[in-house]
C-alpha cells in the first residue's frame, strides 16, 4: 500500500455515516490491516441521506436502499463496528474514546466523523406531527405523517430541507408551505436572483411560498394545528417540518484539547491534533484554494474529506497535502436539478454560458479578481462537472469564459 511514513495498530473512526464509512473504506482499500472499529449513535448500518428528503420520503424507494454499502461489502471491511453506541469523551493523553456504554476504546489514530444534528424550534418537541428531518427514523416518521394525507404540511425554513421537502410533499398531491425569513429560498447560498427563480419554481407547481416572514410559535395541544407568524398571521398544518439548519455535533469533544469552534477545527491538512483528524459535516478547516477557513455541510465533502483525513494518519506533516476541494452540492426540487460547485457571492461578477432561465436549462459562470471561484447549474450537470475541475485547477475568469464562448 501507498502508506506515508507513519505506521499504526488501530484506528478508531468515530461518527458511522458517510464520511466516518468512506473513511474505513479508504484505510482497507490502501492495506490497512490493523483493528478498525467504527463507532456510531445511530442503530442502522451506515446508510445515505440524501435520499430521505427525495426518494424515500416520496415514497419510491424502501429504506433498504439507502445503504451505503452492501451487507457483504460491510462484512470484509473486517470493522470492529460499534452501532447503537454514543462516544462520550475524548482523552488525548491516554488515547481513548469513552463510549456511552461503560467501555473504552484505544486508538493508535482517531478520526472524527460525527457529522451535525438538525436544529429545532422551542415547543417541537412536545407536539405531534412537528418533524426535523436527518436520520433515518425522522424520514421514516415523517413518511408516514404525509401518508395520512394531511390537510397542509408547513414547512418552516426553506434551505435545502425545507425546498426539497416542500418539493416532495407538494409532489405527493399535499398542500404545502414552506415560510422562510431571508427575502428568497435558498438566497443565504443562492443569492437573492436565483433564489426568486427558485421561489417562482415552487409557486408554478403550487406550493404557497411566504418570505420575509418570522415563525412566532407553534400552535397545538398534543398534536400540532398550526403555526403563528410574528404579523400575527396564523397558517393551520397538520404537519410541520423544521429546516432551520444543523449543529456540528462536537459536544463530546468539550474538554479534549481539540480546538471547537462551530466544528471541529483542523489544519490545511485536516489534522485536529497529532494523531487525531476530522472530515465531514463536523470538520472546519482552512481550504487553501479559496483562502478561506470552511465547513462544508454536504455529500461530496464527506466522500473526499473522509478519505483524506484516513490517509492523513499515515503520512507525517511533511508528506502531508492540503485539502484544498472545490466544494459541490446538488440539489433535486421538482423536474430542477440545481448544483453548485466552488464559491459564489453576491459581489462576484456573473456570467450565463449556456441555456437561457426562461427554459429552466442555463449555467453561470462566477469569477473574483480574475479567478474562476464558482459555476451554478440547473440541469446543466455537465457544465457544472467541467467548470468544477477549472475552478479546482485555478483557472482566470477570462480563460474560463473563452472555453465557454468557443464551445457554443
Ligand atoms: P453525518 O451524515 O451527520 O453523520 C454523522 C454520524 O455520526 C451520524 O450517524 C451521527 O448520529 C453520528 N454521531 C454523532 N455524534 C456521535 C457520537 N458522539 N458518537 C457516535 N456517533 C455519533 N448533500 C448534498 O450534497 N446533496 C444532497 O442532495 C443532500 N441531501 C441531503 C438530504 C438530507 C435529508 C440530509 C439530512 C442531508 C443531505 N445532504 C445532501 C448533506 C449530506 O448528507 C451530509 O453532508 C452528509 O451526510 C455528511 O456526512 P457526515 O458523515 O459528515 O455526517
Ligand atoms: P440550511 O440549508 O442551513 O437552511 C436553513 C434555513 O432556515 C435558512 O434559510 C435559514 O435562514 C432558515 N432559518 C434559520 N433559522 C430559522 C428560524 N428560526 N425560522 C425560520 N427560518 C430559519 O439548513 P437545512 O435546510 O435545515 O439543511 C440541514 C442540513 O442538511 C444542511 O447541512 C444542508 O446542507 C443539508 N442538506 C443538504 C441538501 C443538499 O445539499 N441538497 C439537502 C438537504 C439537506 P438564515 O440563513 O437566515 O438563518
Amino acid at each position: 500500500m501507498d502508506y506515508g511514513s507513519i505506521s499504526r495498530e488501530s484506528v478508531v473512526v468515530v461518527g458511522a455515516s458517510l464520511a466516518g464509512i468512506r473513511a474505513a473504506q479508504r484505510l482497507r482499500r490502501d492495506g490497512f490491516a490493523g483493528r478498525l472499529t467504527l463507532v456510531g449513535d445511530e442503530p442502522h448500518e451506515p446508510y445515505d441521506r440524501p435520499p430521505l428528503s427525495k426518494q424515500l420520503l416520496a415514497g419510491e424507494w424502501d429504506a433498504g436502499r439507502t445503504a451505503l454499502v452492501a451487507a457483504d461489502k460491510l462484512a470484509e471491511l473486517e470493522l470492529d463496528l460499534r452501532l447503537g453506541v454514543r462516544a462520550t469523551a475524548l482523552d488525548q493523553q491516554a488515547r481513548t474514546v469513552a463510549l456511552d456504554d461503560g467501555s473504552n476504546v484505544g486508538y493508535d489514530g482517531l478520526l472524527i466523523a460525527t457529522g451535525a444534528r438538525a436544529r429545532s424550534l422551542p415547543g417541537a418537541g412536545e407536539l405531534t406531527g412537528v418533524h426535523v428531518l436527518r436520520t433515518l427514523d425522522d424520514c421514516l416518521a415523517l413518511r408516514a405523517d404525509l401518508e395520512a394525507q394531511p390537510a397542509r404540511v408547513v414547512v418552516i425554513g426553506a434551505g435545502f430541507i425545507g425546498a426539497e421537502v416542500a418539493a416532495t410533499a407538494r409532489e405527493r398531491g399535499l398542500e404545502v408551505t414552506m415560510l422562510e425569513g431571508l427575502p428568497q429560498p435558498m438566497g443565504r447560498v443562492l443569492g437573492d436572483e436565483l433564489g426568486a427563480l427558485m421561489a417562482e419554481i415552487h409557486r408554478e407547481r403550487g406550493v404557497d411560498v411566504r418570505c420575509g416572514v418570522q415563525v412566532e410559535a407553534l400552535l397545538g395541544t398534543d398534536r400540532v394545528s398550526g403555526v403563528r407568524l410574528a404579523d400575527g398571521t396564523t397558517i393551520d398544518a397538520e404537519v410541520v417540518v423544521i429546516g432551520i439548519g444543523v449543529i456540528p455535533n462536537t459536544e463530546w469533544l468539550e474538554g479534549s484539547g481539540l480546538t471547537i469552534d462551530d466544528g471541529v477545527v483542523c489544519d490545511a491538512t485536516c489534522l485536529a491534533a497529532p494523531d487525531i483528524t476530522a472530515a465531514g459535516d463536523v470538520a472546519r478547516w482552512p481550504n487553501e484554494l479559496f483562502g478561506e477557513t470552511m465547513r462544508v455541510e454536504h455529500w461530496d465533502n464527506a466522500v473526499e474529506q473522509g478519505a483524506v483525513a484516513a490517509r492523513r494518519l499515515f503520512v507525517s506533516e511533511t508528506e502531508a497535502e492540503p485539502f484544498t476541494p472545490a466544494p459541490w452540492f446538488w440539489s433535486d426540487q421538482f423536474d430542477c436539478k440545481i448544483q453548485l460547485a466552488g464559491r459564489a457571492g453576491p459581489d462576484d461578477d456573473a456570467e450565463l454560458i449556456t441555456g437561457s432561465v426562461e427554459e429552466r436549462r442555463f449555467a453561470i459562470l462566477y469569477g473574483r479578481a480574475g479567478r474562476l471561484v464558482g459555476v451554478f447549474g440547473m440541469n446543466r450537470p455537465r457544465h457544472v462537472m467541467q467548470y468544477r475541475t477549472r475552478i479546482a485547477e485555478g483557472m482566470s475568469f477570462p480563460d474560463a469564459l473563452a472555453i465557454a464562448r468557443d464551445a457554443s
